[in-house]
């Protein structure tokens, strides 16, 4: 079965104008201004889209699928991802991590919900590894991990400069990275190092150590959370300017904003003023992680949950309250974090590419359809 998507606005995430969209056996098999090709024999599925924006599905570089949190006790555990509430977000591609609780959750859990989510249509990597090192993995070894689990793309989120992480030696961090680096050659993967940055004042440094003090390329790591703070968020535009990706997280609440976090939207529109290069720069949700606000003693005052709408609920307010080109804000969901991933099938429309694609309001920017590997998995009911 074909279907033909006509009379798009394609931005791939770059803006193509009014493009057809050929989608076979779950990718895209053409991109281009007239395909012709007639509904004959019901083999083609016609679909016009009316000069409706069509964005490639998102990409989620971080979302706890299996809950998290417990930092206040088992009371504040979070709860797990469904398809239903992950279907109408837009996102199509997630990458699964633990959290601080690498003890009742495990990386099987992750992999086993990936599992999941990826039979109900989306499509789902986990990193091995949680906060803490020494890493827990399901093989034995973060190498074993991800040469041998599809999909096992890297190891993460590793806690630094945060109370909560390992404070582990940068010998130990080196370890790590070198581990997953080698891994992923040998699978054919970025193996990438994925990293939770903490509030504390060590900032991104000791991933500039790793770099300085190894071998390692800066490419392989990934560090997020990046805008919980206006010290962090300078220090993270800095990394960016040394050839580092970032990665800043859409869940928020106003007494996080209260507390000095820079949202996502005006951090994409700082950078973008900057003229710093928005292409290594990715959004990611957090979603379902615990958000929780310690007090200068480092007692719990308060918990959130994370949440996957607040993705595009960000790209989007960073269009139209910002005014940051949509072409940027798409790419900071797709083609960005796809790309620091490793993810070749994903984050673009483009020939080749995984059918993951989301319908927008052209002029409200609203969801109203989200296609995954070529399967309509929700439309917006009127
Ligand atoms: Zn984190």
């Amino acid at each position: 079965m074909l279907s033909l998507l006509k009379n798009a606005q394609v931005y791939s995430p770059r803006p193509l104008g009014t493009m057809d969209v050929l989608i076979a056996n779950g990718k895209i098999a053409e991109v281009s201004p007239n395909i012709p090709l007639q509904s004959n024999l019901g083999l083609v599925s016609i679909i016009d889209l009316q000069g409706a924006i069509l964005a490639p599905g998102f990409v989620d570089a971080l979302v706890h699928f299996t809950g998290g949190g417990g930092e206040g006790g088992f009371a504040y555990r979070t709860a797990e991802l469904s398809f239903a509430d992950a279907a109408p977000t837009g996102v199509t591609t997630l990458v699964g991590a633990l959290g601080t609780d690498s003890v009742t959750r495990t990386p099987a859990q992750v992999l086993g919900k990936a599992r999941e989510l990826s039979a109900q249509g989306l499509s789902c990597y986990c990193y091995t590894g949680s906060y803490h090192l020494p890493v827990k993995t399901i093989t034995g070894s973060i190498e074993q991990d991800i040469i041998l689990i599809p999909e096992m793309i890297g190891v993460g989120e590793i806690a630094i400069a945060d109370h909560r992480a390992s404070q582990a030696s940068l010998q130990a961090f080196i370890d790590v990275v070198a581990e997953a680096r080698v891994a992923g050659l040998l699978a054919g993967k970025k193996g990438i190092s994925f990293f939770h940055v903490g509030d504390g004042n060590g900032k991104l440094n000791i991933l500039r150590e790793i770099v300085s003090c190894s071998d390692l390329s800066i490419t392989q790591l990934y560090p997020t959370h990046c805008n919980r703070n206006r010290a962090l968020f300078d220090d993270a535009l800095l990394f960016l300017a040394e050839g580092g990706a970032i990665d800043l997280t859409t869940s928020t609440s106003p007494q996080l904003l209260e507390q000095g976090e820079v949202s996502c939207p005006e951090a994409l529109h700082a950078i973008y003023d900057k003229g710093l290069d928005w292409t290594r720069v990715s959004f990611s949700s957090d979603a379902n992680a615990s958000l929780p606000m310690f007090n200068l003693e480092g007692e719990l005052v308060g918990m959130q949950a994370g949440k996957l709408d607040s993705l595009y609920a960000a790209a989007r307010e960073a269009v139209q309250r910002y005014k940051v080109p949509l072409e940027i804000a798409l790419s900071v969901i797709s083609a960005n974090p796809a790309k620091t991933l490793g993810l070749r099938d994903k984050g673009q429309l483009a020939k080749g590419f995984d059918a993951d694609c989301v319908v927008l309001d052209p002029q409200s920017l609203a969801i109203k359809q989200v296609i995954a590997k070529g399967q309509s998995i929700w439309t917006e009911q009127v």
